[in-house]
């Protein structure tokens, strides 16, 4: 008999036991039963990522401190009211959800010295070490070579950008299989040195000084 097979990360996929028997996604099962799903404060629980995503973020920060970086995450999930919050702040371009709110995306603060560094630029070794784990950088978003009039140097997420419109709508969320880089057709990864195509003047983004201020100097996903 022909298995039934993954359909959108739906359900039959590898997943942890978290899941549960019947389950859906991590979105469906885990952070929409979690007490802080509507929480207007910041998360920085690492539990409260997708499993796949969350051990690339583990991963990102191990290669980091590697390179003798200290990366502290600083935002994972994202409710809809701190999301709508911002928007009010006009601090984010996107007034309801964002790839945070469904445990896609986290925010790494680098805190080589006391104070998370502000500077967009100090991140760009995040790069490689976001496509080495299997994620897209805000940086660049997946695309090295266009030149981004929006960078979000300290975010990592597990979806393409073109993704974002059918997770958004709930009509799909990506399985353990799913890979957002080869879905851009990436075949390389950058390099820790590859340049960065910087818009000087429009360099958003930057780090969030801390994740319960509204220091964000640019929009987040
Ligand atoms: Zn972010």
């Amino acid at each position: 008999m022909r298995k039934k097979t993954t359909s959108r990360g739906k359900r039959g996929v590898n997943l942890p036991h978290v899941f549960g028997a019947a389950s859906g996604n991590f979105y469906q099962d885990v952070l929409k039963k979690s007490p802080i799903f509507t929480s207007p404060q910041a998360c920085h629980d690492l539990e409260m990522l997708e499993p796949v995503t969350r051990d690339a973020v583990k991963q990102v920060i191990a290669e980091a401190a590697k390179l003798n970086h200290k990366l502290v995450p600083v935002e994972t999930y994202r409710s809809q009211a701190r999301q709508a919050y911002f928007f009010r702040k006009g601090l984010t371009k996107i007034p309801t959800v964002g790839c945070h709110h469904f445990g896609l995306a986290c925010d790494l603060a680098l805190m080589d010295t006391s104070e998370p560094d502000p500077v967009g630029e100090h991140y760009a070794f995040m790069r490689h070490l976001a496509e080495t784990a299997g994620l897209i950088s805000g940086i660049d978003w997946g695309r090295p070579n266009l030149p981004h009039k929006f960078r979000d140097w300290d975010h990592v997420q597990r979806v393409t950008v073109d993704d974002q419109r059918q997770l958004f709508a709930e009509t799909w969320y990506p399985d353990v299989n799913y890979r957002p880089l080869q879905r851009l057709g990436r075949t390389r990864i950058t390099e820790i040195n590859d340049p960065i195509l910087i818009q000087p003047q429009r360099r958003m983004g930057a780090a969030h000084p801390t994740h319960d201020t509204l220091a964000h100097t640019g929009c987040c996903w």
